[in-house]
């Protein structure tokens, strides 16, 4: 484990206290400041000889791995996607697939972390509010390390497949009236009065995790940065956990180029995007927020003001798609390269192929767009987007008619 201090993002204080979310002096966004001083003598090739995924970049993690919960997260694939890029108008296109993390998301890399701090700390009930796939990777890696584990969900507004899987690892799973930012409120009053770990992304050793994402990138594409990373944005954790990581490479001195970051809203939950197009630090928070991309209908974004800076600072770039768009998107990658992502991991498609329709992207840049989650977590939206099965008798003719109708 790397030596590491939590300090407020917004004034600098040291925090210790590790049941507090926000500054205690300024009420800021906390994060942790990493000591890389050791990873300055070593090289990228130093840490190959581990697998793949979030604990070869042990070095670069604030928790001791003897604490480690693990269920084998990251190393997912960085897949090449000529179709795609044929498709979008961008020569050099890669998709980084994270629908196959142990529960299908990337929400992983950051639980992986997070309960082992929880490990750490001897927490015996972890808990946290969810659009679905953080409940899903919470409730798993509670069940792995025998942790208690309570799930705060936006009553009726999770896809069908992320609710399964918070039941089936055992979670007590409660449906709250509101949406997602209500949710997340109540989870944060439990945390306060210390009745549980709070595992939402306001908790700084998520996003430490979830730089993984950054550094396999990085190591499948032997370092050669590729010019802008496109990613979907909710609550906005994971743009600025790429960003954090971008910032540890070159502080380590791995890299002397950096990825313009360029983050995706749906455009009925934009406000980070809103906030871009006015050139703003801050962003005004929405009241109902509305997509079928459900991972990432969300108002008001803890990250946001993070994701702003990840984006300003790498001379990145922020835009909304709409609902069609992403559809679209998503049956895109299905038909061309085989790959099933759900809605809002499809949005980073989207806007790939927008920002290029209108000059923004340039047809040489190598683009990679960051896919979170997997389709299957919800069936219901691709079921309502495909044509149904084709009525067929039980007969050679019936079946040749059929197939060529
Ligand atoms: C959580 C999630 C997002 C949004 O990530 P943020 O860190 O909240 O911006 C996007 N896609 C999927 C599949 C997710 O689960």
């Amino acid at each position: 484990m790397a030596a590491h201090r939590v300090i407020c993002w917004d004034c600098g204080e040291e925090v210790d206290d590790p049941f507090v979310n926000t500054c205690p002096r300024c009420g800021g966004l906390l994060t942790v400041k990493m000591d890389l001083e050791p990873v300055k003598e070593m090289k990228p090739e130093d840490l190959r000889s581990t697998p793949i995924g979030v604990w070869r970049y042990a070095p670069f993690m604030p928790v001791d791995p003897a604490h480690k919960v693990s269920i084998q997260e990251g190393g997912t694939p960085l897949y090449t996607t000529a179709a795609l890029g044929a498709e979008v108008g961008v020569k050099n296109t890669f998709v980084k697939f994270e629908g196959l993390n142990p529960t299908g998301s990337f929400k992983d890399r950051g639980m992986t972390i997070g309960v082992s701090r929880a490990n750490e700390l001897g927490a015996k009930v972890v808990g946290c509010a969810s659009t679905g796939n953080t409940s899903a990777a919470l409730a798993a890696y509670a069940a792995k390390a025998g942790m208690k584990c309570a799930v705060f969900l936006p009553s009726g507004k999770v896809a069908m497949g992320k609710l399964a899987q918070a039941l089936f690892f055992g979670a007590k799973v409660l449906s709250i009236d509101g949406n997602f930012d209500d949710a997340l409120a109540l989870a944060r009053k439990m945390s306060e009065e210390r009745k549980l770990y709070l595992l939402n992304s306001i908790n700084p050793y998520r996003p430490e995790g979830q730089k993984s994402v950054l550094f396999e990138i990085m190591d499948q594409l032997r370092y050669n940065v590729p010019d802008r990373i496109i990613l979907p944005v909710g609550n906005a954790a994971n743009i600025w956990a790429v960003y954090k990581a971008i910032t540890e490479l070159q502080e380590v001195g791995w890299i002397d180029k950096v990825p313009m970051l360029t983050g995706i809203q749906a455009e009925g939950a934009s406000p980070v995007a809103q906030a871009f197009a006015k050139s703003s630090e801050t962003f005004v928070p929405e009241e109902n927020p509305e997509t079928v991309a459900t991972a990432i209908r969300i108002g008001n974004p803890i990250s946001g003001r993070k994701a702003l800076k990840a984006i300003y600072s790498t001379g990145g770039y922020a835009t909304t798609v709409t609902d069609a768009e992403i559809i679209s998107a998503q049956q895109l990658l299905g038909r061309k390269e085989g790959v099933c992502v759900e809605p809002a991991s499809a949005a980073s498609v989207a806007g790939l192929r927008k920002l290029r329709a209108e000059g923004i992207i340039d047809r040489d840049e190598r683009v990679v767009c960051i896919c979170t989650g997997n389709g299957l977590k919800d069936p219901d939206t691709i079921i309502n987007n495909c044509a149904p099965p084709i009525k067929c008798g039980n007969s050679v003719a019936d079946v040749e008619r059929a197939l060529s109708e």
